[in-house]
């Protein structure tokens, strides 16, 4: 329909990489600038970030290098944080431990951002759990399927660390600090 191509090239035990092409028209309105270009003034991120220690996030994220870079700023802000590789992984620690959000990817093998968020929303107990999508390209259709999915609110990557400090707070605090 958008007179391209889309194949893919797949080998046992290593991985599939799919390839497509399209004819794209280039977009009438500004691009979303909240996630880029709004500046934060650093009262407002310090306050953010004041209000999240302590608090207890697990970290969805199947690249090694986003996975690193994301679990040292928040480690260097007094966050617990917990990784998993994957959505099934992430479910697994999710029965085991309570915590109080998620940073969760898209893209992941074995069990993706989206159909993880969709189990969880499934279950009673996790039905106020803030999940916080993290994906690459924060274009319109982005953001409105993470929400579909049942996802709280969108952190694009390249993740900024101001505004992913403040997305969080927006949603995510220490239990210590719940009204129960
Ligand atoms: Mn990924």
């Amino acid at each position: 329909m958008m007179g391209g191509r889309i194949w893919l090239e797949s080998e046992p035990d290593v991985g599939t990489t799919v390839y497509f092409t399209a004819r794209l028209n280039k977009q009438q309105e500004e691009p979303e600038a909240a996630d880029s270009t709004t500046p934060l003034s650093v009262a407002a991120v310090d306050q953010a970030v004041a209000r999240l220690r302590g608090a207890k996030v697990l970290l969805v994220e199947d690249n090694e290098i986003n996975q690193e870079l994301v679990l040292e700023l928040l480690l260097s802000k007094g966050i617990e944080v917990e990784t998993a590789n994957d959505g099934r992984r992430a479910l697994d620690l999710l029965e085991q431990e309570r915590f109080d959000g998620v940073l969760m990817d898209c893209q992941m093998p074995v069990m993706d951002g989206y159909e993880t968020t969709r189990h969880l929303r499934a279950q009673e107990k996790f039905k106020d759990l803030p999940i916080l999508a993290m994906t690459a390209n924060a274009m319109k259709g982005d953001r409105e399927k993470v929400l579909s999915a049942g996802m709280n609110d969108h952190i694009a990557k390249p993740i900024k660390p101001d505004v992913m400090f403040s997305r969080m707070e927006k949603w995510i605090r220490p239990r210590a600090e719940r009204v129960t």
